[in-house]
């Protein structure tokens, strides 16, 4: 069963200052998490987590991950501005970007960020623009499928990122005549995985490439980047994953692989976003008005411009009713919000607790990949977001967006200033 991290109470409360609907982050369930993956990964000196900005791209709660030791992983202009204002510095930075504009390698660059190059090409691009740092990352792409216990997990073949093995070789070659000293090496082969043997082959897979590259080429390997991918029970019945489990199946991997050929020295790290911070953060909104048709409808006053995961892949988001939360589920409801598009449903068919109008409802696992998907369809305003502490105390951490946000980029015309 899964349970808010927040009361009925409480939520009112919120609400009394910040009207629904809005996204409210777990300060506590944050900040546990991410010392858990440190603690889980401290066998490995020097292992860190580069937070994925694009999944929750907020000050306070990237300064959270910040203080347990975490970098940030970057892979636009704003995503490095964001990282600059925030203090983040040289190899704090980790750039994973694609079909990267010259401007964007040259600020990266400036910040003496890792860059993690995605082609092979952009080793002339990159030089060109902004010049061959020392230290320099290269993102893999092993072809075909992607198995784990011979079940399907993503075919990379169709995926548009990374080298190929041999452009893997060939690139080390290149970049140490051109002076680059130490290497790292990183692949996102499939997301969400909520089995705790994503990352061990992942690494294994890694671990194997870095020792025959360094046997053909000599080249110095300091890192591997194993990305993202940890995925969270969106479903109630899933299980989640054990992250001292999937810990050790990378050390396992480590010792077969790099502390047997001597390659001893190997960091590691991810770019975590949705298991750092998905399950830490939810969906508040209110039920405004039913409708029965040939359904039954519960409308909210959120809708997908303000997650949109359910809208667009069909999604599971669980929700709980605030006060209800111990009633039995009777009714079954299309849970809708109110964009002119009939994929604006946060759920369908799904059996809940009578509702009634003015109801809050926790729409669970929204803390990554939620509010930063937001858009602005139907004119609609993004919400604010906010975080909870331990003792009951919140904080704005953003603030809702105004019609004036939404018109700015009117201001061409005078009657939009
Ligand atoms: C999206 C992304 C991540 C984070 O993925 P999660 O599924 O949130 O863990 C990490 N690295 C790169 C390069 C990404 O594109």
């Amino acid at each position: 069963m899964k349970v808010p991290f927040v009361t009925k109470e409480k939520v009112e409360e919120i609400s009394s200052i910040y009207p629904t609907p809005y996204h409210l982050y777990d300060k506590k369930g944050i900040v546990d998490n991410a010392k858990g993956l440190y603690n889980a990964f401290s066998w490995n000196k020097g292992f860190k987590e580069y937070f994925a900005v694009k999944a929750t791209p907020n000050p306070a709660l990237i300064k959270l991950l910040k203080a347990e030791g975490a970098g940030v992983d970057c892979s636009s202009y704003t995503e490095l501005m964001m990282a600059e204002k925030l203090g983040f510095k040289g190899d704090e930075i980790m750039f994973s970007s694609n079909e990267t504009p010259a401007v964007e390698y040259q600020y990266a660059r400036k910040l003496g960020a890792i860059i993690n190059l995605d082609d092979i090409t952009h080793i002339d691009f990159l030089e060109e623009c902004a010049g061959i740092p020392e230290k320099i990352c290269l993102r893999y792409n092993p072809g075909g499928e992607f198995t784990i216990n011979n079940m399907i997990m993503g075919t990379p073949a169709d995926a548009k990122y990374g080298l190929t093995r041999a452009q893997m070789f060939e690139a080390v070659k290149i970049l140490m005549a051109k002076g680059v000293k130490e290497f790292g090496v990183h692949a996102f082969l499939a997301s969400n995985n909520i089995e705790n043997e994503y990352y061990p082959v992942l690494a294994k897979t890694l671990f194997t490439l870095v020792k025959d590259i360094t046997e053909e080429t000599g080249a110095k390997f300091v890192f591997v980047n194993l990305s993202g991918g940890i995925g969270v029970p969106y479903r109630p019945e899933q299980k989640k994953t054990d992250i001292n489990v999937i810990a050790q199946g990378v050390k396992k991997a480590y010792d077969e692989v790099i502390v047997k050929s001597g390659l001893n020295d190997l960091k590691i790290f991810t770019e975590l976003g949705r298991y750092m911070l998905a399950p830490y953060g939810a969906l508040i909104t209110k039920v405004v008005h039913f409708k029965h048709t040939y359904k039954e409808y519960a409308g909210v006053d959120a809708c997908a411009a303000n997650l949109m995961r359910p809208a667009i892949y069909g999604a599971y988001h669980h929700i709980s009713v605030l006060g209800k939360e111990n009633e039995d589920a009777t009714v079954t409801y299309d849970v809708v919000g109110s964009l002119c598009e009939n994929s604006d449903k946060f759920a369908v068919d799904r059996t809940l607790p009578k509702l009634e109008r003015g109801d809050y409802l926790f729409i669970h696992e929204a803390g990554a990949h939620g509010h930063s998907m937001g858009y602005n369809y139907n004119g609609k305003l993004r919400s604010a977001e906010i975080l909870l502490n331990e003792d009951g105390s919140f904080e704005l951490i953003r603030r809702a967006e105004t019609p004036k946000d939404l018109f700015a980029t009117l201001d061409i015309y005078p009657e939009f200033r």
